[in-house]
């Protein structure tokens, strides 16, 4: 067995982050210094990076993921969700003396939402963690980043991949070198993050087009906009390509993690069903996505494969 046969299976690798939500539900929300009851309490597992991985993983492609937990109880909980649901958690380490990250999440009855995030042991994955899993990211089919951890690991990996990458510019942030737009395969945003990227109004499927050409122009190879219910844009550098994908009517009951069904849905794709064009990918990924919607939770509401069979793919 040589150095790399270890990682020869690895189809989908992703680098990102580990978050449990804590979400209460209430009439409304609590105004600075306010003390109101909640109706309802849940915990969930979260975190862009595991979503992205158990959504590919649901659809029954092998994928991995490089994150960092807490020492506490909550790291060993989240490697356990992991397995659960086949990821391949060799790379997920624990950071002793620091938490697992969290989410607070209030929602009111009439859907706003408050959230603030600790980031915790997310922010101690480091460059050197990517290095240790350098065979792994180097081999992998499709590799996947978003920005709930640092941009120098997502960058560190980008440099690495030698595969199809996508990184999905989420959270948005300003603190970025405009060369990490050009590494990526895909650059992968929703309509809010398009807008802030591109400094430009994203609201509807024009804007959005001219949104990922300008995104295109700073550099990028490839562009996705996801534009919630009304589906997604994708722009090419090489080819000049650019069409737009609706997404099904479907009866919303929670959109959170829409986006993370979208990608774990689209590398799935990128990975199983390398002959389809592009615009056929992107249109089993609303798919995937928008079945997510109508279903409750994040991770319980990602499809497994009977949605691929139903789809024929
Ligand atoms: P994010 O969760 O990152 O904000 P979006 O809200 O843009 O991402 O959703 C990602 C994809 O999920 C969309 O491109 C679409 O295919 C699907 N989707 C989201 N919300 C709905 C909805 N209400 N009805 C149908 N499809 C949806």
């Amino acid at each position: 067995m040589d150095a790399n046969s270890d990682f020869l299976s690895n189809e989908v690798v992703v680098v990102g982050s580990c978050m449990v939500d804590f979400v209460t539900y209430t009439q409304r929300l609590p105004s600075p210094g306010e003390t109101i009851h909640g109706t309802e309490f849940v915990t969930n597992f979260g975190g862009k990076g595991a979503n992205q991985c158990i959504a590919a993983s649901k659809l029954g492609v092998n994928a991995t993921l490089i994150a960092r937990v807490g020492g506490d109880s909550w790291g060993e909980k989240y490697i356990r969700n992991l397995i659960k649901h086949g990821v391949d958690t060799s790379f997920v380490l624990k950071t002793n003396g620091e938490m697992t990250g969290i989410a607070q999440i209030c929602v009111s009855a009439n859907g706003e939402n408050q959230i603030v995030i600790v980031s915790g042991a997310n922010k101690t994955l480091n460059t050197l963690d990517i290095e240790e899993a350098a065979e792994c990211i180097k081999t992998a089919k499709v590799l996947i980043l978003q920005l709930e951890t640092s941009v120098d690991v997502a960058v560190s990996a980008l440099k690495m991949c030698s595969g199809i990458s996508i990184l999905n510019g989420a959270p948005y942030t300003s603190e970025y070198d405009p060369a990490l737009l050009t590494l990526p395969t895909i650059f992968c945003v929703n309509e809010h993050e398009a807008s802030q990227f591109a400094k430009l109004p994203v609201t509807n499927k024009m804007e959005a087009e001219k949104a990922a050409s300008h995104l295109i122009s700073m550099g990028c190879k490839g562009v996705l906009i996801t534009l919630g219910a009304d589906g997604a844009v994708y722009a090419e550098k090489r080819t000049g390509n650019i069409f737009y994908v609706e997404s099904p009517k479907v009866e919303s009951v929670d959109s959170t993690g829409a986006g993370d069904a979208f990608i774990g849905a689209l590398a799935y794709l990128l990975v199983r069903r390398t002959e389809l064009p592009m615009e056929e990918m992107v249109e089993a990924a609303c798919i995937v996505a928008a079945d997510s919607v109508t279903r409750k939770g994040t991770q319980p509401s990602f499809p497994d494969e009977q949605i691929l069979e139903k789809l024929g793919i």
